[in-house]
């Protein structure tokens, strides 16, 4: 089948139609009447077979994450979505695999109201790069620069599922219940849009970040960004029923800190705002702890029950 077949069939199937779309997929390039006064929050990220998801994960599973992790970054803004490009390397043109694909990432294109507006398919190994767009106000906008000492850290959520899972997808643990969830939270993670508008629309905080490569690494962006440091307590940090019946009260806290892929958002807030906060964002269903102070210091450090604990090493992912 050809490549305009492919795309006829897989892409051009407006799942999701948007009146600021003017002209989508079949042209040179999509059309787009952004709405006036607002500004384009835009992000691209790319996943990589073997690097961003296990080579045998499921088209369905692949397709889902590719879209979500790329929310989660407008997410981390405060922005709201709207049109998203897909561009695809692939082996070759698997119909089952394609069907696949779009159906996860439909189901959150769907899910947020953005709609597929173009993109590019070429061969060759397994590569998906997703660029997003989402619409912002200039003066609510979450950025990593603006945490000032005194603030608290929330985040959402809990952390350190989907880390437990891709270590038993990537040394072929039998899943029990509670380990099937950790896969999950790694295959599917929930893009925190409603999480990030309400915070930035309230003017709740000034400062987010997705945490996609681990708590200590992205919050080190937050600090290193804004100039400050930060105070965890590990005790603090929230963690699911299946996680806390994984580890059975003995928590791995190297690798709930240190490895990514939980897509929660991270954040900033002032203490007199955090109690009119924390009821919005919980009104919203969405669960928000404190876990630590912003700090004079130049780096983030871990207590356990009020001790300083080294030898945490942090990791994070880095590429090269
Ligand atoms: P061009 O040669 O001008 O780059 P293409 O043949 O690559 O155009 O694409 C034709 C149309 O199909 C364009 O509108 C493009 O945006 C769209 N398209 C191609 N691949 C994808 C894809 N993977 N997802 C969505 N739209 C796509
Ligand atoms: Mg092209």
């Amino acid at each position: 089948m050809a490549e305009f077949d492919l795309i006829n069939q897989f892409f051009k199937t407006a799942v999701v139609q948007r009146d600021d779309v003017k002209l989508g997929i079949g042209d040179d390039c999509a059309l787009l009447s952004p709405p006036p006064g607002k500004q384009l929050a835009v992000s691209t990220d790319t996943l990589v077979s073997g690097v961003h998801f296990p080579a045998n994960t499921l088209a369905v599973d692949i397709g889902y994450k590719s879209l979500a992790v790329n929310l989660s970054d407008l997410a981390a803004m405060g922005a709201e979505p709207a049109w998203v490009s897909l561009a695809l390397t692939l082996p070759e043109a698997d119909h089952t695999w394609l069907k696949g694909f779009m159906q996860g990432f439909n189901e959150l294109a769907k899910k947020y109201n953005v709609v597929l507006i173009g993109g590019d398919t070429t061969q060759g190994p397994l590569s998906i790069t997703v660029n997003i767009t989402g619409f912002i106000q200039a003066d609510q906008v979450l950025k990593r620069s603006q945490a000032k000492v005194g603030d608290l850290i929330f985040v959402t959520g809990t952390l350190g599922d989907a880390a437990t899972g891709l270590h038993s997808v990537l040394n072929n643990i039998d899943a029990d219940e509670y380990l099937q969830y950790c896969i999950k939270r790694l295959n599917r993670p929930d893009p925190r849009i409603q999480a990030g508008i309400v915070l930035a629309q309230n003017q709740y905080s000034t400062t987010a970040i997705d945490l996609s490569d681990g708590l200590i690494a992205d919050l080190g962006h937050i600090c290193q960004a804004s100039n400050t440091g930060a105070r965890i307590e590990l005790e603090n940090i929230p963690l699911s029923r299946e996680l806390k019946h994984h580890y059975n009260n003995k928590p791995d806290w190297n690798s709930i800190i240190n490895a990514g892929d939980d897509y929660e958002l991270c954040f900033t807030c002032a203490e007199k705002t955090a109690v009119m906060m924390q009821k919005t964002m919980e009104s919203q269903g969405v669960s928000v702890s404190c876990i630590g102070e912003i700090t004079d210091s130049s780096r983030v450090e871990c207590f356990l029950n009020n001790e300083v604990i080294v030898g945490l090493t942090n990791t994070g992912y880095e590429h090269f």
